[in-house]
């Protein structure tokens, strides 16, 4: 009997947890001596006593829980703060198991503490941390949502004004995927991924997105992505959404001045183009005067060239229209032909369409194809001060890609030159505005493709447009 005595003994006192024994009204048996330890008792002290041992704001919740285990529940690893004899508090995690005699009945309970302020300490730390971080993010002029499995944790205030939301608490639950198109899930799942799987430095590049606000209306962002921190075991993600309306309204901008630009460069040929039929129409008019004669043939003929030419000059003057549409590119392509032809005549350029497939149709913005082809072919034009010719042909890559390429014999670029060309501004023309090739690369990337630029100083350019195909024409 001794002996089991000793090894209770040990036992109580070995494990590092404290352990007090009450009974059923929560007097005192037994307490070990980490109990005295976490408490400050003595077990002389506390022996027959009711210990106050929790707060006065938690009576209420400890009452529940004694009615709990009077039913003969047990309590495991509750977080309560505890009190000690000076008064003063620490966290533990608290497992209270009720003991039962032969009938049933319970007689007495064990309690079992573990402290856990140190954890509780780092816990509030990082919660500050966390606070802290919030704090730094909240006034960023760009627009931040933190982000925890898809549902939103925090948006600062920037993102709060740029999705129109009241407050931060319109946010609050809401899964991130809401403010994208439906459609898009997939994409932003797999970046995320990606995010949280690859090292906490890496970001993902900033990709373009339609967005909505809260109104429901839509809008271009780019978003960049960040694994930041783990909370509860999630990855916390960081997403900077830039606006990028302003943007994308100055790029139109510019593409719509190059535009006006181009027109005002070619107007010197089409004047021209203009002229020549129009003496021809003087003569015969006069001719006519005398004999009535099948001149007629001819001066209509000529009046539609002048129709046909004025009315491309003036579509290409209309503002763009900004949606793609299904559209023949071999048609696009021919009346651009058409439309420089004036200027060819002022370089003595030929201009040669090979064909010898099937050209399929493309989804494209056809204002803005034509406008690529018109700077393209006036820059090879431009090139051959001395006239020469220029190959257009057509090549499928892959069944995935149409590659419209446009070859001159003109002076060339060189190997330097060659890396500023897409740069603003780079011209070596009198009349140049060195806008061509970047709003060709810009209107071309926009539509999914590549534009490639090959050349050879003094034997020739070769530009390829590369567009993404939707179906193949029958
Ligand atoms: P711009 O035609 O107004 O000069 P671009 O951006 O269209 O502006 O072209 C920039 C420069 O690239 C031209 O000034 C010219 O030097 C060079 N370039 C473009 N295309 C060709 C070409 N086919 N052959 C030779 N040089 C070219
Ligand atoms: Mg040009």
């Amino acid at each position: 009997m001794r002996l089991k005595e000793y090894l209770i003994d040990s036992l109580m006192n070995l494990t590092s947890d404290g352990i007090v024994i009450v009974d059923v009204h929560g007097a005192v048996l037994e307490v070990n001596k980490k109990f005295e330890e976490l408490h400050g008792w003595t077990r002389d002290e506390v022996i027959g006593t009711i210990l106050p041992m929790v707060l006065e704001q938690d009576k209420a919740d400890a009452l529940q829980l004694y009615q709990s285990l009077i039913n003969g529940e047990p309590i495991k690893n509750f977080e309560a703060i505890k009190l000690r004899k000076d008064g003063s508090t620490f966290y533990a995690s608290v497992t209270v198991s009720p003991v039962k005699n032969n009938d049933g009945l319970v007689i007495g309970f064990v309690g079992v503490e573990r402290d856990i302020s140190e954890r509780k300490k780092a816990e509030d730390e990082l919660l500050e941390r966390e606070k802290q971080f919030r704090k730094l993010l909240k006034l960023n002029p760009e627009p931040i949502v933190l982000h925890k499995d898809g549902f939103i944790q925090f948006v600062n205030d920037a993102c709060c004004k740029l999705f129109g939301g009241a407050s931060s608490d319109d946010f609050k639950g809401k899964s991130i995927y809401e403010f994208f198109c439906p459609a898009d899930k997939n994409l932003i799942v797999a970046r995320l991924q990606q995010v949280m799987q690859t090292d906490q430095d890496n970001y993902s590049e900033f990709f373009e997105r339609k967005m909505r606000k809260f109104d429901g209306t839509f809008f271009d962002a780019e978003i960049s992505s960040i694994y930041v921190y783990k909370n509860m075991g999630n990855p916390v993600v960081q997403s900077v959404i830039r606006d990028l309306t302003e943007r994308k309204k100055s790029e139109e901008a510019i593409i719509r001045s190059e535009k006006l630009s181009l027109i005002g460069q070619l107007a010197a040929g089409i004047a021209h183009d203009i002229r020549n039929p129009l003496t021809s129409l003087k003569g015969f008019v006069q001719l006519l005067k005398t004999r009535n004669t099948d001149y007629v043939d001819v001066m209509m003929e000529e009046l539609e060239h002048i129709n046909y030419v004025v009315n491309e000059f003036m579509t290409l003057a209309k503002p763009h229209l900004n949606y793609y549409i299904e559209s023949k590119v071999l048609e696009l392509v021919q009346s651009v032909i058409g439309f420089l032809q004036p200027h060819a005549h002022l370089y003595n350029v030929q201009i040669q369409l090979e064909l010898d497939q099937e050209i399929p149709i493309i989804s494209c913005n056809p204002d803005q194809i034509k406008q690529v082809l018109i700077n393209v072919l006036k820059n090879a034009i431009e090139s051959m001060e001395s006239g020469g010719l220029i190959h257009i042909s057509f090549r499928n890559s892959f069944q995935q890609a149409l590659v419209i390429s446009i070859k001159d014999q003109g002076i060339g670029i060189s190997e330097e030159r060659l890396t500023q060309l897409g740069e603003p501004f780079f011209t070596t023309k009198a009349n140049g505005t060195g806008l061509g090739l970047m709003v060709c690369k810009r209107i071309i990337e926009g539509h999914g493709g590549k534009l490639t630029i090959l050349s050879k100083i003094n034997q020739g350019t070769t530009v390829e447009i590369e567009l993404p195909v939707t179906s193949i024409e029958k």
